[in-house]
């Protein structure tokens, strides 16, 4: 499984950086476990958080793998994957960053 054979299966793609797609092929693989029929509508950031959006709605299980990976990426870094991250902000932008990113960025935490 890797990021493709997600994006085959996400109508409206996929817009979320590198650090986030680790977390995304292991969403997939219980995802097809918990519910083979499950379809992605999009899977993006949105106010700096993971957003899983599916076609139709799925069973508790799905759901709570779903709501698991939004929890865990809260804490990822969307650029490099580190599990320093916290919600950082510049400007009206949002997105979760370690601190070398947000650095590197020029976001700040969010207050
Ligand atoms: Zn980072």
């Amino acid at each position: 499984m890797d990021i493709d054979s997600i994006r085959a299966r996400c109508s409206s793609g996929i817009s979320v950086d590198e650090g986030w797609r680790p977390l995304l092929i292991t969403l997939d693989a219980a995802l097809t476990e918990a519910d083979p029929e499950l379809r992605y509508l999009t899977i993006s950031q949105k106010y700096g958080r993971l957003s899983v959006i599916l076609t139709s709605d799925t069973n508790e299980e799905a759901r709570q793998l779903i709501r698991d990976a939004e929890e865990a990426a809260l804490k990822t870094c969307e650029m490099c994957g580190d599990n320093t991250a916290t919600l950082c902000q510049r400007g009206s932008w949002l997105r979760t960053l370690c601190p070398s990113c947000a650095a590197e960025q020029k976001y700040v935490v969010k207050t």
